[in-house]
């Protein structure tokens, strides 16, 4: 017989209940013939605690480059400042774009109060706030980055609906806030209807994510798969884990053009580790989805009808345990040896899973992007200032103009306009924008003639932001009240 062909991956144990969910999640693909060949990296709190900031040694980087693919334990990120979220880290060295959390309720195996619900959630794994750009502006004022771009939302989109198409599901969801930021969230719904209209099968809907999570958080059953930015994601994914019957039973993709990750939803659990009592089914289900990621699907398909057998049978960690409804209370090791005996079997009333349709990793191509005829128009310059007299700080700026005729339009503080013709009922911090515009191009030696003599009048700028108008339209908001 021809020896069969392993593919490498890159296992790490982590810290807590991670190395026994990590040895029983291994346990129970191998007794499938799971054809895998493992290299064992250390990341998480020992890494941590040497001295690394990052959590990770620069060694492991060149395994998981290598192996493309990345089975991960929970990890303990010590308290206290200097520490980066691992995590965080390798998803965006790595480029792994999309986050896939399938979120099923085991009705009436394991308690929840939504006994239909399948939910697929694919957020956005890169941009958004967690671009990690932040900056204390004046003694009042922090910011954070908010970065959307088309090409992220362009895969994460596309990457919704290919998976939609590749798993049979009928319809895509998007949740975003583009009534209030309508430039970042905007531009992520308006990819959705863009990308949404290459896939007439799949029926398509948006909501508001406020309302939109209220629905989910109330009739799960009405949602297929949903596609979000990145903090909406978060959030959204383990209220939606935690309702479908608990946290420890979600297991989770992080995908992108070369490399993948795969893990457990939940932490490390520090409180519960070494006493054989954690639940390894959310990494046993990350582990699921690298067997499909690798062209496993036979694997994965005979480890998930198994694990759903155990389920059925009533065999339940302490987290899912419930009497009358469950048959024995098991650890770890008990249940993985409860799964690995039920190899070969189905459900009998679970709905039973299939990967066959799922052939090979979903690919994401980007169109090349359209050329922009881009102007600059306006400068917002934001100033520090300390007195909270708008009109007093309006009356200063307004003389002020430029060769290319950038003039004051207006002042805003927090958004809202407060000159000229501000309500005296507006609180107003110490940290000021200062919008000029033209209707024409403006050069940058404009802007800088501009920062001279706003800074010879007296202000402090903090910062500046280009006004644009892209192919026509202004692409930036106006002021709150404006
Ligand atoms: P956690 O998810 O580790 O645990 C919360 C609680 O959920 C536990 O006390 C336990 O009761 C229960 N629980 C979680 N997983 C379980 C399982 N498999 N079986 C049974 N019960 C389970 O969250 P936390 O306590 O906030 O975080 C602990 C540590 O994990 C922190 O250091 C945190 O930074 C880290 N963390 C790591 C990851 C990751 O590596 N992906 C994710 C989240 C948190």
């Amino acid at each position: 017989m021809a020896e069969q062909t392993l593919t490498p991956i890159t296992v790490a144990h982590g810290d807590g209940i991670g190395p026994e969910i990590m040895d029983a999640t291994l346990r129970i693909i191998k007794a499938a013939g799971a054809r895998i060949l493992e290299e064992t990296i250390e990341i998480g709190e020992k890494v941590y605690l040497r001295g690394n900031t990052a959590g990770i040694e620069p060694g492991a980087w060149e395994s998981l480059r290598r192996t493309k693919v990345f089975l991960k334990a929970p990890i303990t990120t010590p308290q206290g400042g200097g520490f980066k979220s691992l995590n965080v880290t390798t998803r965006k060295m790595l480029g792994l774009y999309a986050n896939i959390r399938p979120c099923v309720s085991y009705h009436p195996y394991v308690d929840t109060k939504h006994p239909v619900m399948d939910v697929v959630i694919i957020r956005e794994n890169e941009e958004d706030l967690y671009a990690g750009i932040e900056h204390q502006q004046t003694p009042e004022v922090v910011q954070c980055l908010k970065l959307i771009t088309r090409p992220g939302t362009e895969k994460i989109i596309r990457y919704a609906f290919e998976y939609a198409r590749q798993y049979g599901r009928k319809k895509v969801t998007c949740f975003a806030k583009d009534n209030i930021m309508k430039q970042t969230d905007g531009l992520f719904h308006a990819v959705f209807d863009e990308i949404g209209a290459e896939y007439p099968e799949l029926e398509k809907e948006f909501w508001i994510v406020d309302i939109g999570a209220a629905k989910l958080a109330d009739s799960p059953e009405t949602f297929d798969v949903i596609v979000m930015p990145n903090l909406y994601g978060d959030i959204l994914s383990d209220v939606a884990a935690q309702i479908a019957g608990s946290v420890g039973l979600a297991g989770s993709a992080n995908i992108g053009a070369e490399v993948a990750m795969f893990e457990a939803i939940h932490g490390s659990a520090p409180r519960r580790a070494g006493q054989n009592l954690a639940n390894p089914s959310g990494l046993l289900l990350g582990a699921i989805q690298m067997l499909v990621h690798i062209g496993q699907g036979d694997i994965a398909d005979k480890v998930h009808n198994a694990w759903l057998k155990t389920l059925e049978d009533g065999i339940h960690t302490y987290d899912i345990f419930k009497e009358g409804v469950s048959s024995e209370k098991v650890g770890t090791k008990e249940f993985a040896d409860a799964v690995i005996a039920r190899i070969g079997q189905k459900p009998s009333k679970l709905k039973h899973v299939d990967y066959s349709t799922a052939k090979e990793a979903i690919k994401v191509t980007l169109k090349p992007a359209k050329p922009v005829k881009m102007e600059t128009i306006g400068v917002d310059i934001f100033v520090y200032c300390d007195d909270r007299d708008a009109n007093k700080i309006g009356n200063a700026l307004s003389p002020i103009t430029t060769a290319g005729g950038l003039h004051l339009s207006m002042i805003t503080n927090r958004g809202v306009k407060v000159y000229p013709d501000g309500l005296p009922e507006t609180f107003c911090t110490d940290h000021w924008r200062c919008r000029y515009k033209t209707d024409k191009d403006v050069s940058y030696a404009d802007i800088i003639e501009l920062q001279t003599k706003v800074t010879q009048a007296g202000y402090k700028i903090i910062k500046t932001e280009n006004l644009c108008r892209f192919d026509g339209v202004d692409v930036f908001s106006a002021g709150q009240g404006a």
